[in-house]
């Protein structure tokens, strides 16, 4: 069943590329993405996401499945559909001789958006390109066509803005630009989707995270309990002299050196190690110069993600 109250709900969603050698780039995907979430899509290069968001713009067609975008269901109810959502695509595609001015009233125009609704002067400066309002599109800076995409993708108010990978090719300053706006946009009511290949983005920025690969959903959880998935952490102690093996004291732990004076403790974070590892130190008879930890971030739960996906893929061919 898909949920109608669901900011967009797939089910069985199946897209197979033709041609002279088919491809399944998504088999059968099943995903809710709550109302208000600011959901993460990740995946390694060729897992599926763009087609799944290009499925929801309505520019690639699916083979199979059922899509709700905000509870209307897209083969019955496309228009309801569409304008539930704006998209924000990979490509910066642009007609080079339009100024953002007319770009956002042409959009506007297209959807039927009546002159006294229209939001162009705040959309642009909300994007910061309100100076740049009368230039023609083909002489702004990547990050400044980024921010263009972003407010053409608002003229028609969608509860649901979709971002697919947002920063590629945008540098840091505007980067952060881009985010602050988004989580503006977000605080103020949007649902928003973004596909990004910054792992450390999705972690910093998103409540909910699905990780996709090989055209399936693989994980889909809040971020913090996709974060607790993995119950290590490491503590590295530095003691300023070089260390040749393991310092007996620490015989009890799963350890290993990290040349030329380090060594590095695995701990699990519910266990009760860290008393032990405390009295361990003092015991050991070596003065410890450095100590910190290394938790795991989102990288690691991806790869490990991923890397078994690969397995279980080897075992069923
Ligand atoms: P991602 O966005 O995660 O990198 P894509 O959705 O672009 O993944 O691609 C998923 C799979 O579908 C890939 O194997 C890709 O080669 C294939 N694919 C994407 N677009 C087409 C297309 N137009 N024709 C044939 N195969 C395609």
């Amino acid at each position: 069943m898909v949920d109608t109250e669901a900011a967009i709900s797939v089910r069985g969603l199946e897209k197979i590329y033709g041609g002279r050698s088919p491809k399944r780039a998504l088999k059968g995907i099943d995903l809710d993405i709550p109302q208000g979430s600011l959901f993460g899509l990740l995946g390694p290069n060729g897992a599926g996401k763009s087609t799944f968001i290009n499925i929801l713009a309505g520019l690639v067609r699916k083979t199979a499945g059922e899509v709700r975008i905000w509870g209307f269901d897209l083969d019955t109810n496309p228009r309801n559909a569409r304008v539930s959502i704006g998209v924000v695509p990979q490509e910066l595609v642009f007609d080079a001789f339009f100024t953002p001015w007319e770009m956002l009233e042409v959009q506007a125009g297209m959807y039927g958006v009546p002159k006294h609704e229209r939001r162009t002067a705040e959309l642009l400066r909300a994007v910061r390109l309100w100076e740049q309002r009368h230039a023609y599109s083909r002489t702004l800076s990547g990050g400044m066509k980024r921010r263009l995409l972003v407010a053409k993708a608002l003229v028609h108010s969608p509860p649901v803005l979709i971002l697919d990978e947002p920063t590629a090719g945008v540098d840091i300053e505007l980067r952060q630009l881009l985010w602050d706006y988004v989580r503006e946009l977000h605080a103020a009511g949007t649902t928003i989707v973004l596909t990004t290949h910054y792992l450390e983005e999705a972690e910093e920025l998103c409540d909910r995270i699905a990780i996709i690969n090989h055209g399936e959903v693989v994980a889909c959880e809040p971020t913090a309990q996709l974060l607790s998935r993995i119950d290590e952490k490491e503590i590295i102690l530095r003691f300023g002299t070089p260390l040749e093996t393991v310092p007996p004291a620490f015989a009890g732990f799963r350890s290993r050196l990290a040349p030329p004076d380090g060594l590095v403790l695995q701990i699990s974070r519910q266990g009760d190690d860290i008393a032990a590892i405390l009295g361990a130190i003092a015991a050991c008879g070596l003065p410890v110069v450095d100590l910190s930890t290394d938790e795991t971030d989102l990288e690691d739960i991806f790869l490990q993600i991923t890397r078994d996906g690969a397995r279980e893929d080897a075992r069923a061919e």
